[in-house]
């Protein structure tokens, strides 16, 4: 493949919350610019460093070692001015000024709406969907999830050794403000008696009538995931079980940011490594305003205005599985 004449220089960037995957595209992405005598630059702290011009030539040394790191070397950034009109003017002015052609951008639902804003002021940009809630539309999953349920379910494997020694229910709060992936996939996983997720409501009396069922049944613990969108946070919850009656006294965990952190898996490596070498091959072919997306087994490409217009929520199928294998 050789480069269309119009792109000789691609940028990457990180943007928004980071997940761990991320390095893994930036050394894809890098790597295959370099493969096809493109010249690559680094783009430092997101949208922030694009319209400030942080940016650095990469060579093949400078993503050495990253593999297999959690975070992002380029460093990542939230950007208000981005948002605005005049930021992404003063952006696309400092592209030109260093002779960046396209970009790829690796990020979560928000960059993404980023990246369609660019691509709308007519930059070639490639979205890389990089997001631990597994909440971004168009691809079954994104960079970073994998690693980030690995994490939970080593955490709450733990916390339930702990719980069935003390006859305890443990409310475990998981990410997922607006979509239930994690929690609903931990579930299955971790062998939750319950699952509590912002896409079904579940009523209080609801979630202490299963409880108590469970310690009638003889469970020694019991292990409830909440997703942190759902109607009330842990803490909430367990103040409000402890007044009634269920026969286990609860205790309180909340995941918080090591979910973000972490050694990839393999899953994770795997995929970064395929959607960053198929974002800059996109880009060569002259595609853009796209995203990259694992469907099936095959990475494909879905226009970025389609992945804005929606999001991803978690499979009812396999929350009614979870509540099915937690008897
Ligand atoms: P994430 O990408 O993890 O969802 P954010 O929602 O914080 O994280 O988005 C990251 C950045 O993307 C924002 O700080 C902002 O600069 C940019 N961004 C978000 N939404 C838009 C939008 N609608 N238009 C332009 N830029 C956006």
């Amino acid at each position: 493949m050789t480069p269309t004449p119009s792109i000789r220089t691609i940028g990457v960037l990180t943007s928004g919350g980071d997940a761990p995957g991320m390095n893994a595209s930036i050394r894809a992405v890098v790597r295959t610019g370099l493969a096809h005598n493109l010249r690559v630059m680094g783009i430092y702290n997101g949208y922030e460093g694009l319209i400030n011009g942080e940016f650095r030539e990469m060579g093949p040394r400078d993503v050495g070692g990253i593999l297999q790191h959690g975070g992002t070397i380029l460093r990542t950034r939230r950007s208000a001015l981005f948002k605005e009109k005049r930021g992404r003017r003063e952006a696309i002015r400092r592209m030109n000024e260093s002779g960046i052609d396209a970009l790829v951008i690796i990020g979560g639902d928000g960059s993404l709406r980023g990246a369609y804003a660019l691509s709308q002021e007519g930059v070639p940009v490639i979205g890389i969907p990089a997001s631990i809630d597994n909440d971004i539309w168009g691809t079954h999953m994104s960079v970073g999830v994998d690693t980030a349920l690995n994490t939970i379910m080593e955490a709450v494997d733990k916390l339930r050794d702990t719980a069935s020694s003390h006859n305890r229910a443990f409310l475990i709060e998981t990410m997922g403000r607006g979509c239930g992936y994690l929690a609903v996939m931990a579930g299955i996983t971790c062998g939750a008696e319950m699952v509590l997720i912002p896409e079904v409501d579940v009523p209080l009396e609801e979630v202490a009538t299963a409880i108590e069922d469970a310690y009638r049944r003889g469970k020694t613990h019991a292990i409830i995931i909440v997703a942190e969108g759902y109607r009330m946070g842990a803490q909430e919850l367990s103040q409000a079980l402890e007044e009634m009656d269920i026969g286990f006294h609860t205790r309180v965990t909340i995941l918080g940011h090591i979910q973000r952190g972490g050694r990839p898996t393999a899953f994770d490596r795997l995929l970064a490594s395929r959607m960053g070498k198929r974002a800059v091959e996109a880009l060569i072919a002259g595609e853009h305003g796209m995203m990259t997306g694992l469907q099936g087994r095959q990475i494909t490409l879905i226009p970025l205005s389609q992945v804005v217009e929606k999001n991803r929520s978690a499979n009812l199928e396999y929350f009614e599985m979870a509540k099915m294998l937690a008897r």
